[in-house]
């Protein structure tokens, strides 16, 4: 098999039947950091063979949530390309074709037995399978006479395609992160291929189809489908393409943060994270499950977090922008042992990539929040937001968290903080900050670097107690004691903000006992 000078030709290929766990997101991001890598293609294509496990909506959400991550396509259902359709149940007339080259060169063969007479053999028989050592007593095209399976069909009686699988082979599946993983073909069972109740493949025969027509270099897929892999190598043998047969990458699994065991919602649930990329609107329960979108993250954040889970570039480098991840990745840095689901670092890494942002690209991101909060982004100059966040953003995780930093810029307090009126605010602090009041209103200069010294001159001249002062204008001004630089705020909402803050909250505070 060789896969030199071939085009790097990758697919995600999920099914719409729900939607897409990070770990689904994690596969497409691996395909697309490869295909890029190599100058390759991206295929999307939409598995949709299973009709009873499909759900409306979830298509969309592959795009929507792909494109939100900028994991881009270049062929697909949207996109188009030059081996579509790229939804399998559009080709519906390639797969009868491909089950029909099985069943005329004896590698597949049909059988009638109802799911009835299935379940009465596998009471019969301990542990039984539909293999080489039972198919000779089941009612399929080996067994009976071509007279009476022409009879059946022209009965218009129900059928699958099986695939004959030989037994007393060894079947090895080279894998990229794994090696040559061999298996004896005697435990692989004569798996359905075709179903003629709905005309239409099951996922392996659609699967391997579609691999070989699209030209697929390389496929990297969840563990999980690992236990399929020898199916496929015997498949692509059957057809005769073994020698353009893609390479394998079965990319380990996502664990729970907290132990053994596959990541699931539930985790999620319990310990408070999303587990899908954007929100989902259950069609059927009406149910509603968080995503990172709406959870306040950024796209760069997830992809980075992602990327790393399962691979590391080779040193102990953790911030990397995408276009870095593509020159880095690398299968040999892949992990074979499961990755646990770190969730904590994602919340750093948006952090990071918070921090790295422009003042102004953050202000628009958080002008939808200050909206939501009734206030008016409109009112106040982009210069003005842009400050504001600049200011706070070293204490956030999620833009969200803009608004419980930053509100004071946006609205005067209403309340203050009990705790801090009872520590700073006794009953001579009204006329402390009174005269604080007329010191404000007299200096020629208040920007931040200016004031400053004047107010702590003046605490010293006056022999004033510089902590209790300075935390009671902070709890007059922000309504508690927290915040950035002191001066800073007032430098922002100036000079007569400022004063009609500290006047509101001489008026408003009833000083403690
Ligand atoms: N349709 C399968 C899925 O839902 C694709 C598995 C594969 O990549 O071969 O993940």
């Amino acid at each position: 098999m060789s896969t030199e000078n071939r085009e790097v030709r990758v697919r995600f290929a999920p099914s719409p039947t729900g939607p897409l766990h990070i770990g689904g997101v994690r596969t497409a991001l691996y395909n697309y950091l490869f295909a890029r890598q190599n100058g390759g293609k991206m295929i999307l294509r939409i598995e949709d063979t299973d009709s009873q496990r499909f759900v409306p909506g979830a298509e969309d959400y592959i795009n929507e949530a792909l494109a939100w991550l900028g994991i881009g396509i270049d062929e697909g259902v949207r996109e188009g390309g030059p081996y579509g359709p790229y939804k399998q149940s559009e080709r519906r007339d390639i797969y009868r074709e491909h089950v029909k080259m099985l069943l005329d060169n004896g590698r597949a063969y049909i059988a009638f037995d109802t799911p009835a007479e299935l379940e009465a053999k596998r009471a019969e028989i301990p542990n039984f399978q539909y293999d080489a050592s039972t198919r000779g007593s089941l009612r399929n095209s080996l067994a009976m006479t071509p007279e009476e399976v022409q009879a059946l069909l022209d009965s218009g009686a129900q059928y699958v395609v099986r695939f004959k699988i030989e037994p007393g082979r060894d079947v090895v599946v080279n894998d990229l992160l794994r090696g040559a993983v061999t298996i004896k073909s005697d435990i692989l069972d004569d798996k359905v291929l075709y179903k003629s109740a709905d005309d239409l493949p099951t996922y392996h025969l659609a699967n391997i189809v579609d691999d070989h027509l699209m030209k697929v270099s390389h496929v990297i897929r969840g563990e999980e489908w690992l236990p399929s892999a020898p199916l496929h190598v015997l498949l692509y043998e059957a057809f005769g393409w073994a020698d353009t047969a893609p390479e394998f990458v079965h990319l380990p699994l996502l664990l729970k943060p907290d132990g053994k065991g596959k990541l699931s919602k539930r985790d999620g649930d319990r310990l408070g994270f999303p587990v899908f990329p954007l929100e989902w609107h259950d069609p059927k329960s009406g149910e509603t499950s968080r995503g990172y979108r709406e959870s306040g993250y950024l796209p760069e954040a997830v992809v980075n977090f992602l990327a790393l889970l399962g691979w590391n570039p080779g040193d102990d480098t953790e911030v990397m922008s995408v276009d870095e991840l593509i020159s880095k990745f690398s299968f040999a840095h892949c992990s074979r042992s499961g990755a646990k689901f770190a969730f904590d670092k994602a919340k750093w890494f948006n952090h990071t990539y918070l921090q790295a942002m422009d003042d102004k690209a953050l202000a628009e991101l958080f002008k939808p929040v200050l909206e939501a909060h009734g206030v008016k982004a409109a009112d106040f100059a982009d210069e003005y937001i842009a400050s504001a966040v600049g200011l706070v953003k070293s204490r956030i995780n999620f833009v969200g968290d803009l608004w419980d930093n930053a509100r004071f810029f946006f609205v005067a307090p209403t309340e203050y903080d009990p705790k801090a009126v009872k520590k700073r605010w006794s009953e001579q602090m009204p006329a402390t900050m009174l005269e604080l009041v007329d010191l404000l209103e007299k200096t020629s200069d208040f920007g931040s670097a200016a004031l400053e010294p004047e107010v702590m001159a003046w605490i010293e001249s006056n022999g004033y107690h510089m902590g209790n002062v300075m935390n009671a204008f902070r709890l007059a001004v922000v309504g508690e004691c927290k915040g950035p630089h002191m001066f800073d705020i007032t430098d922002l909402i100036g000079r007569d903000e400022t004063v009609k803050r500290i006047r509101t909250a001489v008026e408003r505070i009833v000083p403690a006992e």
